[in-house]
C-alpha cells in the first residue's frame, strides 16, 4: 500500500497519501534534456539513473474542513505508466483516518488522468463517484479545454471520471484565486494546462504550497526552464513554474508535491547561489 506523511501548517493539517509510483528514464520524462544535463544531478536519479516519479494526493484539513487535492491515477489500467505498485488511494486514505464519504471538498490542479483517477469506481461496471459527499472544485478554463474536441476528453477519460460527476450535480466550476477555506486559496500556475491551479495554505504565519504539476521533479527548482513533454504550453509553464517558486522561496515556505519523491516535503533553498529542493 502506499506510504502516509503529516505536517503541521499552523493549525491546519497536511497529509502527503501516496497513491502509487513509477521510475522513468529521465531523458525520456524532461524530453528536451540530453543525457549530460543529468551529469550534474547524479544525486536526484536511482541506482539505474532514473528519476522517481511519486503519483500522489494530499489531504487538507483545514477549519473543520476536509479537502483532497487531486485524486490519484485510479483503479483502472493503465498502459502508459509503468507503475511499481498497484494503486490504492482509497486504502491510504483510510489509513490516514478518513472514509472517503468525510471528504468535502476534491479540489483539482488540473485534470490530467492521473489526478482524477480516483473520482469514481465501478460498481457493477458503472462508474459512480467515490467521493459522493465532496463538492469537486474545477476551474472553468481547464474543464474547457479538456471538454473541447472529442479526442482531448477520450484524453482526460471524461466518460469514466468526469460525466459521472457532472450527471450527479458534484462540480463547482470557478475561476482564479478561489478560497476554499480562510486558510487555503487557488493560485493560478497555468501551462501544464491551461487551467492548472495550485494551493496556498497559509495559517498562524505559517505557508505551505500544493504545488500540482508547476513542477514533477525537485530538479526544476534549479533548472526551472526544464519541461516535461506533458507541458502543453512551455513557455508559460516555465513563467508560472519561476513565479511559483520565487513565491515560495520569498516566503519561506513549505513545497507540498504529489510527484517529487514522497513525501514530496521540502522548501527552496541555496548553495552557491543556485536555488535547489531541500527536503524537511
Ligand atoms: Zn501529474
Amino acid at each position: 500500500m502506499g506510504l502516509i506523511h503529516r505536517i503541521n501548517v499552523g493549525d491546519a493539517e497536511l497529509v502527503s497519501l501516496q497513491d502509487s509510483w513509477a521510475a522513468i528514464p529521465p531523458t525520456g520524462f524532461f524530453n528536451t534534456t540530453q543525457p549530460s544535463d543529468w551529469d550534474a544531478y547524479g544525486e536526484l536519479l536511482d541506482e539505474d539513473g532514473n528519476i522517481t516519479l511519486n503519483l500522489g494526493s494530499w489531504l487538507i484539513i483545514s477549519q473543520g474542513t476536509t479537502i483532497l487535492v487531486d485524486s490519484g491515477i485510479g483503479g483502472r489500467p493503465v498502459e502508459m505508466m509503468p507503475l511499481k505498485i498497484t494503486p490504492g488511494l482509497p486504502d491510504v486514505i483510510r489509513e490516514a483516518g478518513v472514509s472517503p464519504d468525510e471528504i468535502d471538498v476534491v479540489a483539482f490542479t488540473h485534470l490530467h488522468f492521473d489526478h482524477t483517477g480516483w473520482n469514481t469506481t465501478d460498481v457493477d461496471g458503472k462508474p459512480q463517484p467515490l467521493f459522493p459527499n465532496a463538492r469537486h472544485v474545477v476551474q472553468q478554463a481547464e474543464w474547457d479545454f479538456w471538454t473541447s474536441s472529442d479526442e482531448l476528453k477520450q484524453g482526460a477519460g471524461y466518460d469514466n471520471v468526469l460525466a459521472p460527476l457532472l450527471d450527479a450535480g458534484l462540480i463547482d466550476f470557478v475561476e482564479g484565486e478561489h478560497t476554499l477555506t480562510s486558510e487555503v486559496v487557488t493560485v493560478p500556475t497555468p501551462g501544464h494546462t491551461p487551467g492548472h491551479v495550485s494551493f496556498a495554505v497559509n495559517s498562524d504565519g505559517e505557508a505551505a504550497y500544493v504545488i500540482g504539476d508547476a513542477a514533477h521533479h525537485m530538479v526544476q527548482l534549479t533548472e526551472t526552464d526544464w519541461c516535461p513533454s506533458a507541458d502543453v504550453d512551455p513557455t508559460t509553464s516555465t513563467a508560472s513554474r519561476r513565479a511559483l517558486f520565487d513565491r515560495i522561496e520569498a516566503e519561506n515556505a513549505l513545497i507540498a508535491s504529489g510527484h517529487f519523491k514522497f513525501p514530496g516535503v521540502g522548501r527552496a533553498a541555496r548553495t552557491d547561489g543556485k536555488r535547489h529542493f531541500a527536503a524537511s
